[in-house]
């Protein structure tokens, strides 16, 4: 008889390691485990989801007996041969283990959740547990719900031998089934059935009329019921009397069901479209694995160029993959690429359920949609013989992922598009520095698209110098020229984009007589005032409280409010410009599902003249009567201590600026700033990228960055500071050994922000070109880690950082 051993990559929280654990395969699942598929696996005293990654007839030479896969949790791999090689990779590459490799790449719903439960094992209880208990003898241990005096009963039972802890795996993927009916007699079946009928049943008449017309096909019940206005309970007992069946179907939860999408027709191709998609189709065709830039002006038609090369591909029988950042995947993104493919297009993003996510995946796994339109994590949607990958706004930070693995998706679609030989086209207006040096130096293709379609020019910017303006400012946050320019616009029924830069904002209460803010009591930074609840919040940790009245330090009642929030800027236009109607739109307006669509919707339906928002109305919207842009703070972005803050800044001004002036009305951009001379706010003024990349190159030459030298960062972080201290300083010490003269240690330094939820952060930044050992020295940081996680302290290595704060 034969025996087959599968090596499975187990998830066992704190003790994590790389190599894989042999299990036994049980004989009555022999030849129906494969690699790709979840299984679940004795661990210690618990059960445990694994991976299994390889399989084998040939015994393993060990001294103990190994023990059986306890169960299969799929029917067929889910993950192919494509993503196993990729989770291999992705862990070297991200220095990560391959568990959260090979998770990351399914929908959440198909990673295993784990409860415990707690079981009795003896009868001699007190009455307080028995109360507990009632009258069971398991019940559900958590932590987080179990109150504290329940929770020192049950430990000390456990304690006492009298119950056991059980820990078990759920599968949460769940597949949504409808009812549906299916007949099951010939026509002349039903002929007969209805001779049986007394003269008065009409509807049984109506019925079989019904039935006769579905002849054998399914369809589901709510269907029938419609098309034959019948009642459920009729279609019972047709079923009793064995007219028809009934079965359960698997239903799809599909986002997009609502919409009614508009058909779109590909547009003849401007001289510079053609010439790219061309090249890239070209590249399709011959199965080349090149990497294209593809740099366009906002409003230069990058996307019709993502959109016909996605149907050569399509037309060769191959599958797409468009990836755009989160933020910018709104409806009118969708709409164009759905509007072009209809119901081959899956969509992937963090608005969708866990239901709706785990459907759209299934029907790219089954291979009824062909084009995948999503986020970050879509990069590793389980597409076979794909054509062309697409990213869209690819100096976008929100590519990389901040929790391991940390990923960065540009990363990820190279190295797909290498296994499949299929191009990859990185579309900005401001690519990334390094995307941008790699074009100069032939690593990629480089297409360009410098004129917008509507051949507008593009929109005048002008600078509103703070310093000066503040003085005569109608309100602390809007200047009169951005007064003067919205009151016109309004007056011509145009509409306004107001963006308010938050990022590296802090918005505090300061005591004016004695200087205190109120800070967070588990962070160290200061709390920030929310009008809509009247209280005062930590943006880390959660914390609230009241809002003080008087000065907690000095008792002053001087303590006033500092700062700009978008709430705020909203009250002062509004008593500025009374009869405007404003939308705003931030993180609190756009909590609810679909509300961000909502606002998008209301704006373009001219129920409102001004859109107020952050960083997040800055992409991808696309209004034909915006024609005035105002940036109330330019320069908050410039002050993070972060290398690519100029960058950033630079990026931001030039894509909100790009809102204005789509259509045929020119429009214009004013950027309030008090760093009016600062080359990034000057060259955005310009729309000068060209320009701003030779300068902003010679920094980073200076300086020693990227993309001149690579970058790693480690951070350590736990809840006693001299520990996290001591661990961060003793890594500095050994990479000065391991490390060449030629390579630089920054810091180690505590975060910029060194306290979040009483968890203490200390981080130092590698900066080198070639250290043939620091590969294999931060392996082994990552596998040693886990001793140090037992003793809370938690090592994060970040190859290529985006964030330093
Ligand atoms: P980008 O993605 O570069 O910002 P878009 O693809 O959004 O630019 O194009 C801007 C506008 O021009 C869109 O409304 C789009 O439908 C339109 N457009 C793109 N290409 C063409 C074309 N060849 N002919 C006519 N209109 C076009
Ligand atoms: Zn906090
Ligand atoms: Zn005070």
């Amino acid at each position: 008889m034969i025996k087959q051993f599968a090596e499975v990559i187990v998830d066992v929280p704190a003790m994590q390691t790389n190599q894989p654990y042999t299990y036994s395969i049980p004989t009555e699942l022999i030849n129906q485990v494969f690699p790709g598929m979840r299984v679940i696996v004795p661990f210690g005293n618990r059960k445990v989801l694994g991976f299994a990654i390889n399989i084998s007839e040939k015994e393993p030479d060990v001294s103990f007996a190994l023990k059986d896969i306890e169960e299969v949790l799929d029917l067929t791999p889910v993950l192919n041969t494509e993503l196993l090689q990729l989770a291999n990779w992705l862990a070297q590459w991200t220095f990560s283990f391959k568990i959260s490799c090979l998770q990351v790449m399914l929908p959440a719903a198909m990673r295993a959740s784990y409860s415990k439960t707690i079981k009795l094992t003896s009868t001699e209880i007190s009455p307080a547990v028995q109360k507990l208990f009632g009258d069971k003898n398991e019940i559900p241990f958590d932590t987080k719900t179990l109150t504290a005096s329940a929770f020192k009963e049950l430990s000390k039972l456990k304690r006492a031998n009298q119950a056991e802890v059980l820990y078990q795996v759920r599968d949460r993927a769940k597949a949504k089934k409808v009812t549906a009916i299916q007949g099951c007699l010939s026509s002349d079946q039903l002929a007969s059935a209805r001779e049986t009928l007394r003269a008065n049943a009409a509807k049984s008449f109506q019925m079989l009329d019904y039935l006769t017309t579905l002849g054998l096909e399914q369809v589901t019940l709510k269907k029938a019921m419609q098309d034959s206005d019948l009642s459920a309970a009729q279609f019972t007992s047709a079923e009793k009397k064995g007219w028809l069946v009934k079965t359960k179907v698997e239903k799809y939860r599909d986002p997009y069901r609502e919409a009614v999408i508009e058909q779109s027709q590909p547009k003849q191709l401007k001289p510079a479209q053609l010439t790219a998609v061309e090249r890239i189709n070209q590249a399709i065709t011959d199965h080349q694995k090149s990497v294209f830039l593809l740099q366009g002006v906002t409003g230069s038609g990058k996307t019709e160029v993502y959109l016909q090369t996605i149907a050569t591909a399509l037309e060769k029988g191959q599958t797409a993959l468009m990836l755009v950042p989160e933020i910018s995947l709104t409806p009118q993104m969708v709409r164009r690429v759905k509007g072009r493919f209809g119901s081959r297009v899956a969509v992937l993003h963090s608005g969708l359920s866990e239901g709706e996510k785990y459907d759209e995946w299934r029907r790219i796994e089954r291979h009824e949609a062909q084009v995948v339109v999503g986020a970050r994590s879509a990069v590793f949607a389980p597409l076979e013989d794909i054509g062309i990958i697409i990213m869209d706004e690819e100096h976008e930070t929100s590519y990389k992922q901040e929790d391991m693995p940390e990923y960065n998706a540009r990363d990820v679609a190279i190295k797909r598009g290498e296994w499949h030989n299929c191009p990859v086209v990185l579309g900005s207006a401001t690519p990334s520095l390094e995307s941008r040096a790699r074009a100069q130096k032939g690593v990629y293709e480089w297409l360009r698209l410098d004129e917008r379609i509507n051949g507008q020019p593009l929109p005048e910017v002008n600078l509103v110098d703070m310093r000066q303006a503040l003085k005569t400012a109608p309100a602390l946050d809007i200047s009169a020229p951005l007064l003067s320019a919205i009151e016109q616009r309004l007056a011509q029924n145009e509409q306004v984009v107001l963006m308010l830069n938050r990022r590296g904002y802090s918005s505090f209460l300061m005591c004016r007589e004695c200087g205190f803010v109120l800070k967070c009591p588990n962070c160290d930074i200061s709390l920030t005032l929310h009008m809509d609840s009247r209280s005062m919040k930590c943006h880390y940790c959660g914390h609230e409280e009241a809002i003080p009245r008087t000065c907690p330090s000095c008792q002053s009642k001087k303590i006033r409010y500092y700062g700009t929030g978008t709430e705020k800027v909203e009250k002062e236009l509004q008593e500025l410009l009374p009869t405007a109607k404003i939308l705003r739109m931030d993180v609190d307006t756009t909590r609810r599902k679909g509300a961000h669509a909502k606002i998008l919707q209301q704006f373009g339906s001219k129920e409102a003249n001004i859109l107020l928002g952050t960083q997040m109305i800055a992409k991808g919207l696309d209004f034909p009567d915006v024609t005035l842009v105002g940036v109330l703070n330019a320069d908050t972005s410039l002050s993070l201590p972060n290398f690519r803050s100029a960058e950033r800044t630079f990026q931001l001004l030039t894509q909100v600026s790009g809102r204005a002036g789509r259509a045929e009305k020119t429009g214009e951009v004013l950027i309030q700033t008090f760093n009016p001379e600062h080359y990034a706010i000057q060259l955005a003024k310009n729309q000068n990228y060209e320009k701003f990349f030779g300068i902003e190159m010679n920094m980073r030459h200076r300086g020693g960055y990227p993309p001149y030298f690579f970058t790693t960062q480690i951070v350590v972080s736990g809840g006693s500071e001299a520990a996290v201290a001591k661990k961060i300083f003793g890594i500095n010490g050994q990479l000065q050994k391991v490390l060449s003269p030629q390579a630089v240690i920054l810091g180690p330094t505590p975060k910029p922000i060194m306290r979040i939820n009483n968890q203490f952060y200390y981080q130092l930044v590698i900066k080198y070109k070639k250290e043939p050992k620091l590969e294999q020295f931060l392996e082994e940081l990552l596998l040693s880690s886990q001793k140090d996680a037992a003793r809370n302290l938690k090592v994060k290595i970040d190859r290529d950082p985006v964030d330093f704060v």
